[in-house]
């Protein structure tokens, strides 16, 4: 383990800017903290945090000095790693036909800063889903290749927060991947980060910033505070024998009961950072001249989604719901096997009106508050 404090964070953004890496990390904008590019350490959301609980978000002022004193908001990285719209081919009228546009693809070289343990796992799901068996998703394997991570552990849990409940927080876990893993350690007149490194290209980068050993005390301290956010997490979800008990209670009377609340919005698929689903459409321009194939993000919540031969698979919002949080929690183990959540607290939170996934299992286990 090392220390760097925190002045030495701004020269950790030059180095990476360096070597060519495009910075992608908090920030605040309308009223949320979102990931965005960044060209330097003001730019973050220093003094800020975040108050969620379900379908309830606020930004209040926390003049500490922490520059990772929140948790995660709307965005979650998979809209850089596998972007909500994609241009899969392009085409222009030549004459009385038309001929594919070659393009050069420029692959962006990102460097994320302030993961979160959650969504590291949630990237290593989506490397599974997209990088392993017989098809590879070219674009986000292209996007990546090349990417840095630095992954910064969680001292401050949400109100929406479960990822120990899920194994996916509030430390890095050492199997997921990351190039640095901070912690942030506040004391009355030190600010400090203790530093785990994961790979070689992470060793490498801590030789162009100021560091040293950490000692016992400091490694303890931010152990501290590890613990303390284990045990102070929002939320809790009962995990034991999850899979058996969904597929058992397919036709529990609570789908009916949460399909009269949820409006089928999809905003909980749209901000989990594991939902990968997806559909493509063809667009031309008003002329006729210009025609465009794009894959976007879709959802199992939309009705279309599982149309297929002029019927719905899923007609009816209780099917799709259930769909939905079965195939988070029971489903994609099978399917990929591991779960689908990583427990960062999102679909609570952002749910317009307070679905809380935590709460519909308690129910299904007959254990309703
Ligand atoms: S299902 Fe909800 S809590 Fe789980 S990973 Fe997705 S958004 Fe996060
Ligand atoms: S559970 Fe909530 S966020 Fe998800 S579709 Fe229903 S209303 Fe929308």
């Amino acid at each position: 383990m090392q220390i760097i404090d925190r002045e030495s964070i701004e020269i950790l953004f030059k180095a990476l800017s360096t070597k060519g890496f495009d910075l992608i990390g908090p920030t605040v904008r309308n009223g949320a903290i979102i990931y965005d590019h960044l060209d330097s350490v003001s730019q973050m959301p220093v003094g800020w945090t975040d108050r969620q609980m379900a379908g309830n978000y606020r930004i209040v002022r926390k003049d500490n000095g922490a520059l990772f004193g929140y948790v995660v908001g709307p965005h979650s990285w998979k809209n850089f790693l596998y972007p909500s719209i994609q241009s899969l081919w392009q085409a222009k009228r030549n004459g009385n036909s038309f001929e594919i546009i070659e393009e050069e693809k420029k692959v962006p070289k990102f460097a994320f800063i302030g993961v979160r343990p959650c969504d590291l796992k949630a990237i290593s799901v989506h490397d599974r889903v997209f990088l392993e068996g017989d098809f590879i998703e070219p674009g986000y394997k292209s996007r990546r290749k090349g990417l840095f991570i630095i992954a910064v552990n969680c001292t401050e849990p949400g109100g929406s927060c479960f990822c120990a409940s899920m194994n996916c927080g509030p430390s890095v876990s050492g199997s997921e991947p990351f190039d640095l893993a901070l912690t942030e350690v506040l004391e009355k007149d030190r600010h400090y980060f203790v530093v785990q490194t994961g790979s070689e290209q992470g060793k490498a980068l801590m030789q162009e910033i100021p560091h040293r050993p950490a000692e016992k005390i400091e490694i303890d301290k931010g152990k501290a505070l590890l613990k303390q956010a284990a045990l102070s997490m929002g939320r809790v979800l009962d995990t034991e024998n999850i899979k058996e008990l969904l597929y058992q209670n397919l036709e529990h009377p609570r789908w009916e009961d949460t399909a009269r609340r949820c409006l089928s919005c999809a905003n909980c698929t749209m901000v989990c950072p594991t939902c990968f689903c997806s559909t493509t459409e063809d667009v031309t321009d008003l002329t006729g001249d210009h025609a465009e194939r794009r894959r976007r993000w879709d959802s199992c919540f939309s009705l279309d989604f599982s149309y297929i031969h002029g019927g719905y698979i899923r007609a009816t919002v209780k099917a799709r719901y259930r769909q939905w949080m079965t195939h988070k929690l029971a489903s994609w183990m099978d399917q990929f096997g591991t779960s689908g959540c990583v427990g960062c607290g999102r679909c609570i939170t952002w749910c317009p009106v307070g679905i809380d996934i935590t709460e519909e299992v308690q129910a299904i286990r007959g254990n309703t508050a």
